[in-house]
């Protein structure tokens, strides 16, 4: 019997060999169950990713009832032809629309999704092999996480780094490797994504043998970086050099602000054989609760996410295929052109965060202007001597800051240093991130807290 502490409690490991009448009693908690301790206690790969800063901060704003800036969702209507779709779906006469459909994707989506890909990509690809439909683009990065894993592997994450990525990596027993983007300041004191870097020669150092896999995340959450062509060559020829899978997180590939433009990194040479590339509806047509996602890539690479996706959540609904299909096949029509949702969108966005940077910057922050995505990142330190960090008793102060604005200032935004590792996470925490896909009066109403709050004393 070996005692270990977890989460400040003293908790008896189960010794296999010593069977179940080995286990005592633990000193838990005064509501211990027959079935609690450490034989029902969280497996040793989940060990480390408890902590979910949505998790804790989605109930935050259940207490406090905030203006919400921090999980990411629009406040707005999607467009309307998607609802519609639905609506029409399901009072339509194809009443087989609400049972299963195909497992590895409803046939009218997947063809829609080779096609529009097809198209982006410059390469034909088959809707029945090299595309997937997953439950939301987080599921697609669990079944190409878990189904490329293996005991050992190393998988290289990108600093700050959407935080589900390491617990998928640990939870296939891989091996996270860190590396951080660093902002570089720029001398007229505007930050841009783009000023965020990787160093090249501390990329270039994280591969070896035992790389499996780089996860790369253009445009980027939470920075809103998109990736330039000249950083994606030197990632694609560390991934060639090294015979390394890239798994490209691209879900916000159409909130791009020009003069940006995102580069599908599945299109440079050599790359289509090694990238598995992950999309959301959720982000596309603004319907993140329908938790809509998909991969595409090479046969060979998508098979390994068709195995995992067959024993867990086998088929997606039925009726939201549909629905996202119809929606895509509408959109193929207007690709480019300024009726496209995919264009008006962004160009809608661009507003609002023009708007975002300039009342951070007034009450003293200092954003970093995103190229994409709908995040922004500020630093909040100038305005330390206005929050009472100490009420809080978080070990980041970013966490603490943010809590305490959600409390006090009804204001609620995410802490960066969620999206680190335990061994860099004080590189987030002078920062705080918003999201500024909301309404204009509801931008406007955060632009008045934030200097209500500023001008008391
Ligand atoms: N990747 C990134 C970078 C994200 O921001 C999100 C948003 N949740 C996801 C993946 C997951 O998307 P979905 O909601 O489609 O599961
Ligand atoms: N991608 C969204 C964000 O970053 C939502 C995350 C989530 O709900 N887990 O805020």
């Amino acid at each position: 019997m070996l005692s270990i502490v977890r989460g400040g409690r003293q908790l008896t490991r189960f010794i296999p060999s010593l069977g179940a009448a080995a286990v005592q009693p633990t000193t838990y908690s005064s509501t211990t169950s027959a079935m609690s301790g450490e034989k029902f206690g969280i497996p040793e790969r989940y060990l480390g990713s408890e902590k979910s800063v949505w998790v804790e901060y989605i109930q935050l704003a259940l207490e406090h009832n905030p203006l919400n800036l921090g999980q990411g969702f629009p406040d707005f209507a999607p467009p309307e032809y998607v609802t519609k779709a639905i609506a029409d779906i399901a009072q339509g006469d194809n009443v087989l629309l609400h049972q299963y459909t195909r497992g590895f994707g409803h046939p009218r989506l997947v063809n829609a999704l080779a096609k529009l890909y097809s198209r982006l990509i410059g390469r034909q690809l088959n809707p029945l092999t090299e595309v997937i439909v997953t439950a939301g683009a987080y599921e697609a990065l669990f079944a190409t996480i878990l189904g490329h894993t293996h005991p050992g592997d190393e998988v290289i994450v990108i600093e700050p780094f959407f935080d589900c990525y390491v617990p998928m990596v640990k939870a296939g027993q891989g091996v996270p490797r860190f590396i951080a983007l660093k902002p570089q300041k720029k001398t007229n004191g505007v930050i841009s994504s783009a000023d965020w870097v990787l160093d090249p020669d501390e990329l270039a150092s994280l591969f070896n043998a035992k790389t499996k896999a780089i996860i790369l995340n253009t445009p980027h959450n939470p920075l809103g970086k998109v990736f330039s062509r000249s950083e994606l060559e030197m990632i694609a020829d560390l991934c060639k050099k090294w015979n390394v899978l890239c798994v490209a997180d691209e879900v916000y590939e159409w909130l791009v602000y020009k003069p940006n433009e995102h580069i599908r990194i599945a299109t440079l040479p050599g790359m289509w054989e090694r990238t598995i590339t992950i999309g959301s509806a959720g982000k596309t047509f603004s319907v993140t609760g329908w938790k809509m996602g998909w991969a595409y890539g090479p046969a060979g690479l998508i098979r390994n996410l068709q195995m995992v996706h067959q024993n867990c959540v086998y088929t997606c609904s039925t009726i939201l295929q549909e629905a996202v299909a119809q929606g895509f096949e509408l959109e193929l029509e207007r690709l480019g052109r300024p009726e496209s949702y995919f264009t008006s969108l962004a160009e809608e966005l661009l507003s609002k965060r023009d708007f975002m940077a300039s009342f951070l910057s007034d009450v003293g922050m200092v954003p970093t202007i995103p190229e994409g995505g709908y995040f922004m990142v500020a630093d909040w330190t100038a305005l330390t001597s206005k929050v009472r960090l100490e009420e809080e008793t978080d070990r980041n102060k970013d966490y603490r800051f943010t809590k305490w604005m959600t409390k006090n200032v009804k204001l609620q935004g995410i802490p960066p240093s969620a999206f680190y590792s335990p061994e860099h996470s004080h590189l987030g925490e002078d920062y705080v991130r918003y999201c500024f896909i909301k309404k204009d009066e509801n931008l406007k109403k955060a632009a008045e807290i934030l200097k209500k709050w500023k001008e008391s004393s």
